[in-house]
């Protein structure tokens, strides 16, 4: 096997990778099936190859997919999934051009779908979307989708606030679907990159291509579709375009910022139309899935050394949307590992400090002590008092704790609401609360039940 050396040119690859297939099947064989087969492109860890009709497809899917694949990862030295798809007539492959470095953006397979599409996040995928409760029927009502060979329901129209995963689960349908059968004319695009080409069609004077372009796929994926509004004549394409692809019993799937019953400035049979179907909406994420989503960052990040604390104090803080907590995330690693200092709570409150202000939602050190005393029973006066017993300094630790992780206060800050102390002493209740949970459980139980009282 030759090692893989990144530049040299994919024309040269697949030439020998033809030598190859010709030497194995041979000249008969080769001729009749193979010799029409063309490299298509070429994305992350998939290779597309192509031929010209459907019968053909099959046949050499069939009897030659196995060999195909010995071939390419003999030559290329990877082992890529390979999909061989029926290219359109008078097609061929403007992908030869590069070399293997170069093609690792998206190239079409059928280059006016693929122009008049949006490129999709090669992140946002099923496996890396976190369902819980907020998001489980729009995640199951997507996966349902993906996974149909015919149409469960028409439209599917997904909608909640910003960064709540909306377009993440419109781009995971269609990997899925490209995934199952390449043969699938899938089109995903902004509403906004749809009204443009039509209008850009109505000023070439290519409307005819335009309608006939996005009647023939198979899924037509509109996202933020609030952003048609009041714009009439995209409205009436938009509208019949719709019609014509449910009439053909073709899926469409579209989200927007709110229901389709809120689009203002959207015409009334138009918002009917888009609730026939299933309307599914995502929610604000809770403590639970933000956690989730947290963990499952880190890990496909490979970030280790990211305390737990961190991402609980995280999931707390930020609770506008998903975007954000990302964000956060993204900047609290990247800080850490440019100043080369580990990931600790105060590292993060400090490059976190403009975020947190954004996201603060004034859980006061008083509410805090006030709800703390009442379930441990000791009175309020306590959190002031200079008393050590056990049973009144634990509570004030675990307030002081509550205080440092719930609130953007200072440690001296802090101190000062209990009492005056001093801001080492805050500091030591913060530690020493946060080694005593880890094995005991009843603690940790109360701090997690006081918290969820605090923050609703
Ligand atoms: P929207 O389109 O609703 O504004 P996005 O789909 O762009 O939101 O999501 C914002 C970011 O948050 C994206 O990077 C997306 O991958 C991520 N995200 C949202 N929800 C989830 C989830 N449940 N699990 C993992 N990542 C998520
Ligand atoms: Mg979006």
């Amino acid at each position: 096997m030759e090692t893989p050396t990144p530049n040299r040119p994919l024309s040269d690859i697949w030439q020998c990778v033809r030598d190859r297939l010709r030497t194995d099947v041979g000249d008969a064989a080769y001729n009749s099936w193979l010799k029409q087969l063309e490299l298509t492109n070429i994305h992350d860890d998939r290779v597309l190859m192509s031929v010209p009709t459907r019968f053909m497809r099959d046949w050499v899917v069939s009897h030659y997919a196995e060999k195909i694949r010995t071939a390419w990862s003999e030559e290329a030295g990877a082992e890529p999934q390979i999909d061989i798809l029926v290219r359109p007539s008078g097609q061929s492959a403007p992908v030869l051009k590069n070399t293997l470095a170069e093609t690792t953006t998206e190239k079409p397979v059928d280059q006016s779908l693929a122009e008049a599409g949006a490129p999709l996040d090669p992140r946002c995928t099923f496996e890396n979307f976190v369902v819980g409760k907020a998001n489980e029927l729009a995640y199951a009502a997507a996966h349902r989708v993906a996974e149909a060979d015919n149409v469960p329901f028409n439209p599917l129209y997904l909608y909640g606030g910003v960064g709540l995963g909306k377009t993440h689960l419109m781009h995971a349908i269609a990997w899925h679907i490209r995934q199952r059968d390449p043969t699938r004319r899938v089109i995903y695009l902004s509403a906004e990159k749809f009204m443009y080409q039509f209008i850009r069609s109505l000023r070439y004077k290519d409307v005819m291509q335009f309608k006939q372009l996005f009647r023939s796929v198979d899924v037509l994926m509109i996202d933020d579709v609030q952003f048609i509004s009041g714009k009439d004549s995209t409205q009436e394409e938009f509208f019949h375009t719709f019609n014509a692809l449910v009439d053909q019993n073709r899926q469409v799937i579209i989200s927007g910022d709110r229901s389709p019953c809120n689009l203002d400035g959207m015409e009334e049979r138009m918002r009917s139309r888009l609730g026939w179907g299933l309307v599914a909406d995502i929610h604000q994420t809770d403590y639970e899935l933000r956690i989730g989503i947290l963990q499952s960052k880190v890990q496909h990040m490979g970030a280790k050394n990211v305390p737990q604390q961190v991402l609980e104090f995280l999931a707390h803080r930020i609770t506008s949307n998903v975007r954000e907590l990302e964000g956060a995330l993204t900047r609290v690693l990247a800080y850490s590992n440019l100043v080369g200092r580990p990931i600790t709570l105060e590292t993060t409150q400090e490059v976190l400090r403009d975020l947190l202000r954004a996201n603060d939602r004034r859980i006061t050190i008083e509410d805090i002590q006030k709800r703390v005393a009442e379930h441990y029973n000791i009175r309020i006066s306590e959190m002031h008092s200079a008393r050590r017993a056990r049973a009144v300094a634990r509570p004030r630790q675990v307030a002081m704790y509550l205080a440092k992780q719930l609130t953007s206060r200072s440690l001296p800050e802090i101190g000062r609401k209990f009492g005056g102390r001093d801001h080492t002493t805050v500091m030591h209740a913060v530690k020493r609360i946060d080694e005593l949970r880890q094995n005991d459980s009843t603690l940790s139980e109360d701090i997690d039940l006081l918290r969820r009282m605090l923050e609703t």
